[in-house]
Order: C-alpha cells, then structure tokens, then sequence
C-alpha cells in the first residue's frame, strides 16, 4: 500500500458547524436519553468489557453459559468461549414460543405489488421445514451453502434454516454474474446452492436459476440446487441435481430442533463490496455475532415493540445479513422488506412504501439519497412520510449537503439521523450517533459504539492530534468482527492486523474534531497527494456536491510532474443540468472558495454516471487508472454497470 509509507498524516480543511440536538421527545423515549448516559453506558464497556458484553448475552438465550466472556486478543480473541447457542433460535423461536408469536416477522412487498405478511409463528414454522429440507439433502453442520436470491421472505428463511442446522451460509448478491457465482462457490466449496426462478427488477424479470445453471458448470462441488417458485416463469430442472422449494418443503417434517453451535463455530461467510479489489470472503461467526448485532440494533435503531423497520439494503450485502436478518429479528421487530427497484414503476417507490406500510425506522446508503435528489424533491413530497420517526445511513461518507436534504426532505427536521460506519469485516455498526442521545452534525459518523475503541493514528501507529486526519484503527478486539479470511488465515492477518502491530486497520482515513466525534475521510488507497499534501476523497467530493448543480462526485489523483498527483474530478449534474466550460470553470473555482486552493481540481469530467460496486459504492481505483493510463485492466468483477465504463472510456478518446 503505496500510501501507507509515508508517514505524514492526512489534511483537513472541512470544517462543518452544524449541530442537531436529538430531539426532546424522541430522547424522552429513547432506549438510550442523554449524552451522559452514553458516556456512563461506554466508559463501563471499555473498562469492564466482560461484565458489559455479559449482561448484553443474557438477553438472548443459550442452551449452555459461556465459562469465559473474552479470551486472547487482537485477531486471536475468542468471545464467550464454550457458550452454545443457535442464532435462528434467538431470532424465531424465541419470539414464536413466546408473547410475540402473532406479531408480523416480515412484512414483504413484491415489486408487481403483491403484499406478504409472516408471523413469527409462520416463521418458526417455515424456518424449520427449510431446515430439514436442507437435512434431506445430506447437508450438515459446517457444510457450505451458497444463497442467489432475490428479496423475498424465502431468501429470509434460508438464512434462517441453515442457522439452524449449522450450515454455514455463503450469499450471493442476486446482481451478480454467473462468472461471480462460480468463484464464490469454488472459493467456498459450497455442496448446494439456493435460488429461485427469476425475481422482478425494474418490470423486467432476472433469470436467477438460468444464471446458476451457467455458473455451475464451473463447480464440480455442487450436488444440489434448491428452485424456489417466484415468479413461475419456465427453467430447466436438472434430472437428480434440482429440486423445488415447495414440493420439498411440503414433504419436510414441520419440527427441526436448532442444532447447539459453539459461540465460535462459523455463521456464514461473506465476500466485501469489491470496491478497492478482489472480494475477500470473511467468516463470521455465532456468538459475539449474535449479541453485537442484537445491541447494536436495539440501541442504534431504538427499536421499540411497535416501530415496523426498513433497511433498504439488499440481503447479499453484510447491511442485509446484520440489519434485515439477525440484529432486527433477534430483537423481535417487524421488518420491512421489498423485492424491488426504487424507481420502479416511478421514482417516489419507496415513499409510497413508507406510507402504505407506515415505516418507522428507514436505513438507506449515500448513492440511494444522492439519486433520489437528483431525481428531484416532488416525487418524495407526494407522500406524507409522517410514520417515520429514525432515518440511518451507511455504506459510504455521506456529503454534508446529502446529509441536509436527507434531514429537511425525509426526516421533516423531525427525525435524528443515524450515520452507521461500519464494514463487513466489523459484522456490525463501529461508530455511530445514537439517536436520543448524539448530537449529530452532518457528515460525522460521531462516537463509538459501546465497547469499540477506534483511534486516529500515523502509520507507525502514534495517535495523531485532534482535529488532523489519519488512519482509522480500532484498539481492542469486538465480539462480532470476522475471525478470519476463508480459506487464507494469511490474508486476514496481513489485511487487518499486520500494518498497525495490535490494532484492527480499516483502510479507512478519519479525524476526530475536539467534541471527540469521528469524520471519515475516504480510504487511504485513494488518498490524493498534491504537493506533499495528502487529501482525503471525502472533503473535495463534498466541496463538489454542495454546489447547487452537482449530483455526485468522484475525485481520484492522476500523475502530475509538478505537484506529484492532480485532482481529476468526475462530476455528475443534477436532472436538468447541462455541461459547459463555464460550469467546469465556476466548478474549480467553488472547490478552491470552499475548502482552499490546494484542494482545486485540475479536471473537471463530467459524466452521466459513475463507476459503482453493485451495492453502490463509488470505484475510484477504476477512475483513478482510467485518469492516469486512459485505460480500465483491474478487477471489475463487482462493477455494476459496464456501460458506465465503455462511456468514460470513450470520453477518454
Ligand atoms: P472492499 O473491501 O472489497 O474494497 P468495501 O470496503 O466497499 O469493499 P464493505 O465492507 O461493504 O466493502 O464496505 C465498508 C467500507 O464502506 C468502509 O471501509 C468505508 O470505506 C465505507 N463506509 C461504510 N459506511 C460508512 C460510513 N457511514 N461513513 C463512511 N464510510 C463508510
Ligand atoms: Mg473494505
């Protein structure tokens, strides 16, 4: 990592003022009211983290106690050691057997408009009927199953089923090609997969179990597919390899006892975005997974017996796996969950959503809130949005104008917002206001979550001033972070745990200000060095995008013989806007008034979209090569869109 030599830290000249107090009634009924409750709550986790982490475990249930909280540290650190648990006993059972078995689990709406409801008695039930499908199939505890779905209850139930029985679960995102698939199967040798016929995307259909038939050609492991009947459009079914969902399921016993895992027995696995390089699939495991994505949920998200919960993010992402399924279920809530585009039939989707459904808690990303401004405040303000109560963010920095629009047009300046940071690797959200207690400014992630100790820190590792920015690291080990690459111990170590001896480096730039609140920058590998000065992503982006005509903005460094690297911005305009060298000029000029001359981006490109992983993220190193070779040759086997691509590329000539 070129950047990661130097030892200079990074520079700052962001300075956002803005302050929002939670509100008064929200604090009022918050799990967590005040400032100072929070600083009671974390000071005790980082002090006593075997009692804090304790007391958290003892609101789900074990079929065995632990005989000890943590054991070892850094990467080595084992948490709840010799504890027995099962997390879809803690995200069903618990709640079927008990007073919340009439209480809707999933509410589902399908993108044609058909509307599911699932108790978590229908749950319980299905859970477990899945489970036993997966037993007739041979599969057993530590086996791997791969999951290509799209959003519907069933991909839930999947999940859920081989939780039971101790398979470990490897989901796909359902964007993906079937060259992704294959990889993540070998990688994995996963011994079946799940999908389904096809899925509705933006009126069309995805032709999911065509693809995995393509993509099985190429993996020898795979002695099953499971074909669950969405759509009921036609597929092949191989002889002796595939079988459906439904008819398997209604020849499966209903009861599945949920087999008793070891807190450190495996979960899933899961590969990251993709947007830096070649995905790495991370295991997580079942035990400090659990409890961390149970607390963080209940007290981030403030989740209260009534709230119906929606986070937006697809289930082959980790925000899915922690914040649709284990963290939202195991506290026994009603979670939303929809199948299909935001834009589909029309741009206000979501909103209707919200309204039909009265959503209370809504979790999105950046690039869902930067379209939905482009695509113009009109389409949200058809609808009321009055249910919603908490708004919360995650996926990339979001850009202090994103932030303000997010806040007014959304949120009414009624609801807090919840800017979650947080990686795959982390299982669960690191740093984050909660929403009765932080004050929020726009922009800021704001403080640690109980437990977490993250700090800002030059390469050799020395903590870096308040107020200047460096590499984000976290101190002590969390229950739910991944225990490992799969398959390449090596890899985990020299990624995570080797560049800062003893700490977890995210790759991620921060600073903290003197309220001892977090910014995140961007991440290092995309650091831009001008004249010795090295610039975040974050600030310049965000210079760009509080212009009244700017969309989005990608920045990257391209090689400059005078100043080591120039800025080359990629720009996209809000609906409506036109480019013109004015426009370019008036942009350089806005960045330099904003932030400083330094930051003043020598290109300004504009372009009808940007390069992004299929979850959304920003892929500056294809922008940063294709500014300095003309040309694209890394991976871009996570890109979504190729268009996007051959386009940049043709401006290039
Ligand atoms: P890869 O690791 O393969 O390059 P990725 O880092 O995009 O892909 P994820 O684990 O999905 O994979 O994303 C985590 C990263 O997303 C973080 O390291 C950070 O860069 C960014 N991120 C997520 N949430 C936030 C947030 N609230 N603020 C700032 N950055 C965020
Ligand atoms: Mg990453």
């Amino acid at each position: 990592m070129a950047t990661l030599e130097e030892s200079k830290n990074l520079d700052s000249s962001l300075r956002e003022n803005r302050v929002f107090a939670p509100p008064a009634e929200f604090a009022a009924k918050a799990h967590i009211k005040s400032l100072e409750q929070y600083e009671a709550m974390y000071r005790r986790s980082v002090e006593d983290p075997e009692g804090f982490w304790a007391d958290a475990a003892k609101e789900l249930e074990w079929f065995a106690p632990w005989t000890k909280v943590i054991d070892g540290q850094a990467q080595h650190t084992k948490w709840f050691v010799g504890g027995k648990l099962n997390l879809s006993h803690n995200c069903v059972d618990r709640h079927a057997l008990g007073a919340r078995k009439d209480k809707v689990a999933i509410l589902w709406e399908g993108e044609p408009g058909e509307v599911r409801r699932l108790t978590y008695a229908d749950l319980h039930e299905e859970v477990q009927r899945f489970a036993n499908v997966l037993k007739g199939l041979g599969i057993k505890r530590g086996d791997r199953v791969a999951i290509y779905m799209g959003m519907c209850p069933e991909l839930a139930i999947a999940l859920l089923g081989c939780a039971r029985i101790g398979a470990i679960h490897s989901v796909i995102f359902g964007g993906f090609a079937a060259h992704a698939i294959s990889d993540r199967v070998n990688d994995a040798g996963c011994v079946a997969i799940i999908t389904q016929d096809t899925s509705y995307r933006r009126g069309g259909e995805v032709k999911l179990k065509a693809i995995v038939d393509q993509a099985l050609e190429k993996c020898s492991m795979v002695k099953n597919v499971v074909v669950y009947k969405r759509s009921g459009s036609p597929v092949e079914m191989k002889e002796g390899r595939d079988i459906w969902w439904d008819q398997a399921m209604l020849a499966a016993g209903k009861e599945c006892p949920a087999e008793w895992m070891d807190a450190e027995d495996p979960l899933y696995l899961l590969y990251t975005s993709g947007t830096t390089g070649k995905p790495k699939g991370l295991v997580h495991t079942t035990g400090g997974y659990a409890v961390q994505t149970y607390l963080t949920s209940k007290y981030v998200f403030d989740l209260r017996e009534d709230d119906i919960y929606w986070c937006t993010a697809d289930i082959g992402w980790v925000t899915g796996h922690s914040y649709v399924v284990y963290g939202p279920l195991q506290n026994g809530a009603t979670v939303m969950m929809y199948e299909g585009a935001p834009n589909w039939p029309e741009n206000d989707r979501f909103w209707k959503i919200v309204d039909d459904h009265k959503v209370t808690v809504f979790y999105t990303a950046p690039t869902a809130i930067r379209a939905f401004t482009k695509w113009g405040d009109e389409w949200v303000r058809k609808h009321s949005l009055a249910s919603l109560r908490l708004l919360g963010t995650v996926g990339e920095p979001i850009n202090p104008e994103s932030w303000m629009w997010y806040h007014r047009e959304i949120g009414k300046e009624r609801c807090p917002i919840v800017d979650t940071y947080w990686q795959t690797e982390t299982g669960t959200i690191m740093i984050s206001p909660l929403p009765g207690a932080t004050p929020t400014k726009p922009g800021s992630a704001t403080r640690p979550f109980f437990g977490i100790v993250p700090e800002v820190v030059t390469r050799s590792g020395e903590p870096v001033p308040d107020g200047q920015g460096g590499l984000l690291v976290f101190r002590k080990a969390w229950p739910s972070m991944a225990r490992t690459v799969y398959g390449d111990q090596e890899r985990y170590e020299k990624t995570y745990w080797s560049d800062i001896p003893g700490s977890y480096f995210t790759g991620d730039g921060a600073r903290r200000d003197a309220d001892g609140y977090y910014w995140l920058m961007g991440r290092v590998d995309d650091v831009i060095n001008v004249s010795g000065h090295r610039l975040g992503t974050m600030e310049i982006e965000s210079a760009l995008v509080a212009h009244p005509k700017v969309a989005e903005a990608a920045c990257v460094g391209r090689p400059d013989d005078m100043k080591g690297q120039a800025i080359a911005a990629f720009v996209t305009l809000e609906g409506g806007q036109e480019p013109s060298e004015e426009l370019r000029q008036e942009l350089r000029q806005w960045v330099a008034k904003e932030i400083g001359a330094l930051a003043r981006p020598d290109d300004v490109r504009f372009t009808d979209a940007l390069p992004k992983t299929r979850s959304g993220k920003i892929m500056r190193r294809l922008l940063r090569e294709l500014a300095t070779t003309g040309d694209v040759k890394g991976d871009t086997t996570t890109l979504e869109d190729f268009g996007v691509l051959a386009k940049l590329r043709e401006n290039e000539e």
